[in-house]
């Protein structure tokens, strides 16, 4: 479903990406870890098409993301192409991002109303729908200041799910928590995953990754160092910088 070729991004003369190869087939959950600053969100943003990539290709569904190929060159897509293959695409960040001035519903509704254009009737049949399956459909006319910060992610969950993604992007959803409030919240996506959903998730829950990954990598330094099965990646780390990256788990 998502397939990364020589993937390289820099930011002016720093580059933060060096040669990204990653496959994530249909239905399989991939959890990226990595020091700080090796580049794990970039990876997630440029597959988002969030961000712009230099070189290397990134593909959903087959669709190259970003760049359209013209006579066997490549220019940049037009926002609206990179919009429609961001459609399949749901996010959630660490800080929830939830509208500050709506309530839990409305926050899951407005998408729904103003880009699918659903009628407010299915927009609030889907939103109440989202809001049971993240756990909260007691929740509906909460406004976010009201919801703990575990409860304001499942509802950024239930807004990304309500678009129906054919994948879902986490980029280290449960830091910005309360330890007391992380077992929802990676709840709510171990139940995702069970369901089927494809995902990529970057985190620093080593024992999610572990019970959950069907793959695990390892970025450093802008490349991926090691990859494979959560046990191989875990267990038998040879690799000097993914053993140090460990030790401060285990
Ligand atoms: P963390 O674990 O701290 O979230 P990360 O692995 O997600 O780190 P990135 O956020 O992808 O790392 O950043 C990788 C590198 O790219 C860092 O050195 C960062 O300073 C740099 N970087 C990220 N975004 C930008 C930007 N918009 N402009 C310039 N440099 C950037
Ligand atoms: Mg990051």
């Amino acid at each position: 479903l998502v397939e990364v070729r020589g993937l390289h991004k820099r930011f002016n003369e720093t580059e933060v990406l060096r040669g990204i190869d990653l496959d994530i087939g249909k239905s399989e959950v991939v959890c990226v870890i990595g020091p700080s600053g090796s580049g794990k969100s970039t990876l997630l943003r440029c597959l988002a098409g969030l961000e712009t990539y230099d070189e290397g290709e990134v593909r959903i569904e087959g669709e190259l993301l970003g760049y359209r190929e013209r006579h066997g060159r490549r220019v940049r897509a037009s926002s609206a192409e990179i919009n429609r293959v961001r459609r399949n695409i749901g996010m959630v960040f660490q800080q929830f991002n939830l509208w500050p001035h709506m309530s839990a519903l409305d926050n899951v509704m407005e998408a729904l109303l103003r880009v699918r254009r659903f009628s407010r009737h299915e927009a609030r049949a889907r939103a109440d729908l989202m809001l049971e399956t993240v756990g909260l459909s007691h929740k509906g006319d909460a406004y976010p200041a009201k919801l703990s910060g575990g409860q304001q992610q499942r509802v950024a969950i239930a807004r990304a799910l309500a678009m129906e993604p054919h994948i879902m992007l986490f980029d280290e959803p449960t830091s910005a928590l309360d330890p007391e409030l992380v077992g929802e919240v990676l709840q709510v996506m171990k139940q995702l995953a069970r369901d089927g959903m494809t995902m990529a998730v970057v985190t620093h829950e080593m024992g999610f990754a572990a019970q959950v990954a069907d793959k695990v990598v390892f970025i450093d330094q802008g490349r991926i160092a090691v990859q494979g099965k959560p046990r191989e990646v875990f267990h038998d780390a040879k690799h000097p910088r993914l053993r140090q990256f460990l030790q401060n788990y285990f």
